[in-house]
């Protein structure tokens, strides 16, 4: 007789955890097969982030997981580098910090540059004051100037803090240039890289 039924399989930090405490550090193979793709538990962090993603990715560079410190650098958009602690920057290593800081410079950059470019003029609009490209140039300096173009923004924040500028528009072309170019930076920040 055969045993079917499927065994629980424990989260991602309570391997790293189990790791730890019992000193599997010091085998790097042993660590290796808990957390590569092959095994149910990496796909843990896919299905379930980590509830503290900067100590996996910190230990995914400190053994050069590499596959585990992709995966896991997709929840850290929202790390403050000014605020890690020496002791996980040095626990990560040179090459891996390096990526993290490249990550979030690149997502930051993408954003920016998607907001920078301006939705395209409506020749011979009506609406003399207040234009499409008024109003948007207005609420993206606003978001610069309050720090919030950040690599962690989520794309439903961003859909609505742009919508707004619709709300001073009165010309219906305007309003759908301007759906037409929120929807752009939408999916231009869905396709920006999410990984290291
Ligand atoms: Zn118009």
């Amino acid at each position: 007789m055969t045993e079917t039924s499927e065994k629980p399989v424990p989260s991602l930090d309570t391997l790293l955890s189990l790791a730890g405490q019992y000193c599997l550090a010091a085998n790097g193979n042993a660590i290796t097969r808990l957390v590569m793709p092959a095994n149910p538990a990496h796909d843990n962090v896919l299905l379930e982030p980590p509830k503290t993603p900067l100590d996996v990715y910190a230990f995914a560079g400190q053994h050069n997981l590499a596959d585990l410190a992709v995966t896991t650098s997709a929840h850290l958009h929202a790390v403050r580098l000014s605020t890690m602690s020496d002791d996980v920057a040095l626990r990560m290593g040179p090459v891996y910090l390096h990526r993290l800081v490249t990550l979030l410079m690149e997502r930051e950059r993408s954003l920016e540059r998607l907001l920078l470019q301006n939705p395209p003029t409506h020749k011979n609009c009506a609406q003399k004051l207040g234009s499409l490209t008024d109003a948007w140039m207005f609420a993206v300096f606003n978001l610069l100037g309050a720090d919030q173009i950040r690599p962690d923004v989520p794309v439903g924040v961003l859909r609505d803090t742009l919508g707004v500028i619709g709300t001073e528009l009165r010309c219906e072309t305007c309003k759908l240039l301007l759906d037409a170019k929120i929807q752009q930076v939408v999916d231009g920040w869905l396709n920006t890289r999410r990984t290291i």
